[in-house]
């Protein structure tokens, strides 16, 4: 438990926790026009009429948008609703050029799911309250000291991000610990992407998670004031948040103070929330219906179809990945994680035997060093094949299990085989049973005391034996062999 979490258990309270995450959707265009979707294009060069909310244009609403959001609900267990409508959400803040964000309001597209969370000693469900589909905003540069509109001298505005399809997933205030909050969005994650409709980037914000928090008194069912932390890039960024708020909040009360509703930023660097405006009602938006857009009614042979169509999600792969290649829960769940996590694992078992011994070198050596550089696994410089090559020349003896740690470091650094590393620096272990008995006699007369000690009782020269065949072939006898030959010879007198 972290200290947070014992400080409020300690005083007799519990964390209320619920997310509300947007997903980017990947669609070739927008959510209610025809310009590109595209990231890191120069400002405005994506946009026409519609998205730009000139007078007279009227929206048109994507098709794979909604199939999409539905793909996401289903997955989530929601019921996807028959008769659906988009309304207008209406605030003040240049962002957006017609002043008003097309969402849902009342009558979402999906409501009512939930989703599994598996923690090391018990499972939390998550209900989720609704996805729905919006379009997101465009994307303001303030210029200036302080980063925010208030101080700026003045402010750019870049519109190609303004129209993007966007579903937003909100949950119910089930979850109870910062750490709950992480492994939740790293399933919806995995989810989103087995469905292939985002490709939920969190750097690049095509995924955004949001926290409220609040505290109460264990037992009591009312709900404390809460906050709302956004700005956490990150999935570690959003446990800290978390953590930091539900801090602010015991030390308020402990002081006497009040919680006030708000909305608040996340500085990662600071490691600290500030206020960055009191918490809008739903009525500040003035919601209604938009009347450029009819509602949706989608028929149950729609519904059906896209439920048919759901391909494998991370809950059933992980049964498949144990019950098919012996592995346990907790490695099941690690290549689950992602998408490419588990096609990387099916690849490597596709040309390799052992699932055990993948999946530790998946979540040991190469997490390790994929992170050590800050690469996905997608773009791993050592690929399943070349991974699953290796751990071949393991098994059949050709090297051994430490040496094949400096191979694929070599691997992973040049992207040369794993054949072509042994080759070229004679890494070969030498597995020759007469070799190695030729290599014992040799340290065995060069040892004669050792080997006297250990026929008079003292077993622990062994090991010293043991090390002495081990640098006397530089680390290349196959140590499994040398075990056995050396006890062999040491016993047979
Ligand atoms: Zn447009």
């Amino acid at each position: 438990m972290t200290d947070v979490m014992e400080r409020l258990k300690a005083a007799g309270y519990e964390a209320v926790i619920g997310l509300e995450i947007h997903v980017e959707l990947s669609t070739a265009s927008k959510m209610f026009c025809d310009s590109a979707v595209t990231f890191g294009e120069p400002p405005n060069t994506h946009v026409c009429p519609v998205c730009l909310g000139l007078p007279g244009t009227l929206p048109v609403v994507n098709e794979t948008a909604v199939e999409h959001t539905a793909r996401i609900g289903l997955a989530v267990d929601c019921d996807i609703a028959g008769f659906t409508q988009f309304h207008r959400k209406n605030y003040f803040y240049p962002d957006m050029p017609k002043n008003y964000q097309i969402s849902q309001f009342d009558l979402p597209i999906c409501i009512d799911g939930d989703v599994l969370v598996e923690l090391e000693d018990y499972e939390r469900r998550v209900g989720i309250t609704r996805v729905h589909m919006e379009e997101d905003t465009g994307k303001l540069i303030h210029i200036g000291k302080g980063g925010r509109i208030a101080q700026a001298d003045y402010s750019l505005v870049d519109f190609n991000r303004a129209g993007t399809p966007l579903a937003e997933i909100v949950t119910e205030p089930d979850i109870r610990t910062p750490e709950e909050a992480r492994l939740f969005a790293q399933k919806l994650r995995s989810i989103v992407l087995h469905l292939g409709v985002s490709d939920c980037n969190m750097e690049e914000g095509s995924m955004r998670v949001d926290g409220n928090c609040s505290i109460r008194k264990a037992g009591v069912t009312e709900l404390g004031t809460k906050t709302e932390v956004k700005n956490m890039n990150s999935f570690r960024g959003l446990a800290r948040a978390l953590e930091y708020e539900l801090g602010r909040h015991l030390d308020l009360i402990e002081e006497g103070e009040r919680v006030v509703q708000e909305t608040r930023h996340w500085d990662a660097n600071k490691n600290l929330t500030t206020s960055l405006r009191s918490k809008e009602e739903a009525h500040d938006y003035r919601y209604f219906a938009d009347p450029d857009l009819v509602p949706l009614e989608l028929g149950t042979d729609w519904i059906d179809a896209i439920r048919r169509d759901l391909p494998e999600l991370p809950d059933e792969r992980e049964a498949r990945l144990m019950q098919k290649f012996g592995i346990p829960a907790y490695d099941a769940r690690f290549m689950t994680q992602s998408k490419a996590h588990g096609d990387y694992f099916e690849a490597v078992m596709a040309s390799f035997g052992d699932g055990k011994t993948a999946s530790n070198w998946m979540m040991g050596e190469l997490a390790a060093a994929l992170n050590a550089v800050s690469l996905d696994i997608e773009n791993s410089p050592v690929e399943p094949q070349g991974l699953a090559r290796m751990l071949t020349l393991v098994k059949d003896g050709t090297i051994s299990g430490k040496m094949a740690k400096a191979v694929f470091e070599e691997m992973f650094k040049t992207g040369q085989s794993a054949d072509k590393i042994v080759e070229a620096k004679g890494l070969k272990q030498i597995s020759d049973p007469s070799a190695i008995a030729a290599l014992i006699d040799e340290v065995m007369a060069a040892n004669a005391p050792a080997v006297s000690e250990y026929r008079e009782g003292k077993k622990q020269a062994f090991g010293f034996l043991v090390g002495q065949c081990m640098a006397a072939s530089r680390g290349q006898a196959n140590p499994g062999l040398v075990n056995k030959v050396l006890r062999e010879k040491l016993d047979a007198s």
